[in-house]
């Protein structure tokens, strides 16, 4: 990698994905998408769960949890995937731009995902206005209680205990900001409603990172087995070297890379919404 060659005009020419910058936005969008299909696949199991199963109380359980998802599920990855498609086209700089690549058509395209089927606006309103205070908060309760059970648990992981932490401090932000919503609800109706989108997106940055974490736990184990039955110590000379090893040592990296650099994301939401800023609407339109 050519991290100095900003500042030597003699250095060689390299691949694109050689600048530091470049492989951040290669990472994010690797991140990002398979963090929402990760979400998108939870989604569709819990609801193949509730059609199909003929247990009673495991289908009113996963009617419930996708009940609480469902807005999430929707807007949460429409609004990354065109982020993930407009880091596309500046990974490929001008190429990117023009028409004739056909990046910017993505682009384009996966912008309508956050209109239709209902605006990503009235998707967050639906999470705060109906979805959290459902069955008296109940749906939101479990959610909240399955996730603290994962960080309990996961915070001991010898090797990915500090990724669970991050996840933990992250939780507690949005927990703080859903209390306020329902302990000030009669008082300051404007304060959830102003906070919605914002909220929908901390709340997805929390659930991504904890379904990237579970597959860091599993590819972790995997990886573990496999340089076992090798006979070999160098994760990733191994990794460089076979292709199973390289898909586990890659899903370690890429959940740890969204913990570490898109989830603190929730940092700045909370602090946003603490603020109780309501210039916009006193500014004139
Ligand atoms: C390419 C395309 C294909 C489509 N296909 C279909 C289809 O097959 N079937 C179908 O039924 N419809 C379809 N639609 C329509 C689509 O469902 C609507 O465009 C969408 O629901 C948004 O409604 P709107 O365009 O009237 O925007 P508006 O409702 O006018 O929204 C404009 C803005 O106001 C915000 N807003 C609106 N109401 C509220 C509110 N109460 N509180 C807070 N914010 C609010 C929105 O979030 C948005 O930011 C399609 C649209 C497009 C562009």
């Amino acid at each position: 990698m050519h991290v100095l060659s900003m500042k030597d005009p003699n250095a060689p020419r390299v691949p694109i994905v050689e600048h530091p910058d470049v492989r951040r936005m290669l990472m994010e969008m690797r991140a990002m998408s398979e963090g929402i299909r990760a979400l998108v696949y939870h989604a569709a199991r819990l609801h193949s769960l509730a059609e199909y199963t003929e247990d009673e109380a495991e289908h009113q359980r996963a009617s419930d949890r996708l009940e609480f998802l469902t807005p999430i599920v929707k807007a949460y990855p429409t609004d990354r995937g065109f982020e993930i498609a407009t880091m596309a086209i500046q990974v490929l700089g001008g190429v990117g731009y023009c028409r004739e690549y056909g990046v910017e058509q993505y682009c384009r395209d996966a912008k309508i995902s956050s209109i239709y089927e209902g605006t990503n606006g009235v998707q967050a309103l639906d999470l705060v206005g109906r979805k959290m205070t459902m069955k008296g908060g109940r749906l939101f309760m479990t959610f909240m209680t399955e996730l603290s059970a994962f960080i309990d648990e996961a915070t001991g992981h010898e090797a990915l205990g500090g990724l669970a932490a991050d996840l933990g401090a992250a939780r507690d932000k949005v927990a703080n900001i859903a209390m306020q919503f329902m302990q000030q609800a009669g008082t300051d109706p404007i304060f959830p409603v102003l906070s919605a989108t914002p909220f929908l997106e901390a709340l997805g940055h929390v659930i991504v990172s904890k379904l990237l974490l579970e597959q860091a736990h599993i590819a972790y184990a995997k990886q573990k087995a496999l340089m076992a039955e090798k006979g070999v110590t160098d994760e990733e000379a191994f990794a460089k070297d076979n292709d199973d090893a390289a898909f586990y040592y890659n899903k370690k990296l890429t959940a740890r890379f969204f913990i570490k650099n898109i989830l603190p994301r929730v940092d700045a939401i909370a602090a946003r919404i603490q603020t109780r800023d309501e210039s916009c609407l006193k500014a004139i339109f």
